[in-house]
């Protein structure tokens, strides 16, 4: 960033504003302490080339004693408390949100879920502690083809019911956006019951649901041994459930275990038709060359990384593709392969974090603590899992008004009794939400 220290500090509406666009905003929250995460009020500058930027700077781009005024579910205008006094008495009561000085961040965004699947797979996890083989378990039919059997037999009310839960238990922890993957149903009927959950979802709590195909997910029994012909379908179904309006981005499964570059080529080849922005699971278990392929289709993100070679990594800079970390994944696989976090921070790739939520390798429906996770197990670092699930996770789900305290964007917010935003990611087991607004309104089914 080359831009001067007032000329990126500065809010450019601050200085616009008279007294009747002060005391038009529907609602203004008042003695806010806020992580911006907005290039406006410094986050993100570089500092460490540049002795003239160094303040620029901001870690979070932080503001204190400080409001907001909100119109038409958009942030109007961010800026000093003590602008907004002198206006005050011109607001009804039910209009001013005074927040004592606790801490305002953009409503989180969980941008990598799995969150619809029927069933679970405790016993699973039960008989591998008990010492039962990975190979034993599947020759019983465990494994993804279970969770597959159990969401093809759901009925929609149950597996809505079903997922609605764990949807519930993020939006308690602050999130406001979501995105939920298809991928166990692998048949035309099953991934478009699981998208219309998804769906119905997000009207029933009001919040921003991202939809994505996943139908390359995993090899269907039906079609053991003919991963061409499935991928044949995969591609053939994806015109119909975009038609039926259920479709925002095409995710696949890009591994020695699932599909390879070529297979999941044809798939993104559809996409493109369609318009559709792709993701892939990328360099989860080996180096196959998924990343590469995304970076090729200017996708939006590519997800898991351990594997990710700096070769790849700068392909993914190039077509600003976000790296979506997951470690709930690392975690309960106990796998021991980091990713390559330093490599990704040198090239300034866009790091996001995510739960990962599904039922075989991450049963996890805490974004808070997948934050404490990418810090423990990862080195990221507090201001970089908080961006993770805020403005980055935004950027891998393609929502430019979303993820930022900034004039424009949508007013999804989350408010927390924390001391500072390190707290989100230090606390273990503490949720210390004390509200979410949604486009404008707070909502009370927290
Ligand atoms: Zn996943």
């Amino acid at each position: 960033m080359n831009e001067s220290k007032n000329s990126v500090l500065k809010n450019p509406t601050e200085q616009m504003l008279d007294e009747s666009t002060m005391t038009s905003f529907d609602h203004v929250i008042i003695n806010a302490n806020i992580a911006t995460f907005s290039v406006q009020h410094g986050f993100g500058i570089e500092t460490s080339d540049n002795v003239d930027n160094q303040a620029d700077s901001n870690p979070y781009g932080q503001l204190h004693h400080a409001a907001i005024g909100i119109k038409n579910g958009k942030i109007a205008w961010v800026g000093t408390q003590d602008q907004i006094t002198a206006h005050l008495p011109k607001y009804q009561a039910s209009q001013i949100t005074d927040v004592n000085d606790k801490w305002i961040t953009p409503g989180l965004i969980d941008c990598h879920t799995h969150i619809v699947y029927g069933g679970n797979r405790s016993n699973e996890f039960e008989a591998r502690l008990q010492g039962v083989s990975y190979q034993d378990i599947a020759a019983q039919g465990g494994g993804i083809v279970a969770t597959v059997i159990a969401t093809r037999a759901a009925s929609i009310e149950s597996l809505f019911a079903q997922s609605e839960k764990r949807l519930l238990a993020l939006i308690k922890e602050g999130v406001t956006s979501i995105e939920i993957k298809s991928g166990y149903g692998l048949d035309l009927d099953t991934e478009r019951k699981m998208l219309t959950v998804a769906r119905q979802l997000g009207e029933k709590y009001d919040i921003h649901v991202s939809t994505t195909y996943l139908a390359a997910h995993a090899l269907p029994p039906e079609y053991k041994n003919r991963a061409d012909d499935y991928i044949k379908q995969v591609c053939e179904w994806l015109p119909i459930l975009h038609s039926e309006g259920l479709v925002d981005a095409v995710d696949g499964f890009c591994e020695n275990i699932a599909f390879s570059t070529e297979q999941i080529r044809r798939v993104f080849e559809v996409a493109r038709s369609l318009d559709l922005p792709v993701k892939l699971h990328s360099e989860q278990l080996s180096d196959i060359g998924g990343s590469a392929l995304v970076a090729e289709y200017k996708g939006l993100s590519s997800d898991h990384l351990e594997h990710l070679s700096e070769e790849d990594i700068k392909k993914m800079a190039a077509s600003n593709t976000v790296a979506v970390i997951l470690p709930g994944a690392f975690y309960t696989l106990r796998d021991t392969k980091l990713p390559p976090i330093e490599a990704l921070r040198k090239h300034q790739v866009p790091m996001a974090i995510s739960t990962d939520c599904n039922p075989g390798t991450s049963p996890l429906t805490s974004l808070l603590l997948t934050m404490n996770m990418g810090c423990t197990l990862f080195y990221l670092t507090p201001e970089e899992v908080l961006a993770g699930s805020t403005v980055y996770a935004a950027q891998a789900l393609g929502l430019s008004n979303k993820g930022k305290v900034e004039v424009g964007c949508d007013a999804d917010l989350a408010l927390w009794d924390i001391a500072r935003p390190a707290d989100l990611a230090y606390q273990i087991g503490l949720n210390p939400v004390q509200g979410i607004m949604v486009q404008g309104q707070w909502r009370d089914t927290i």
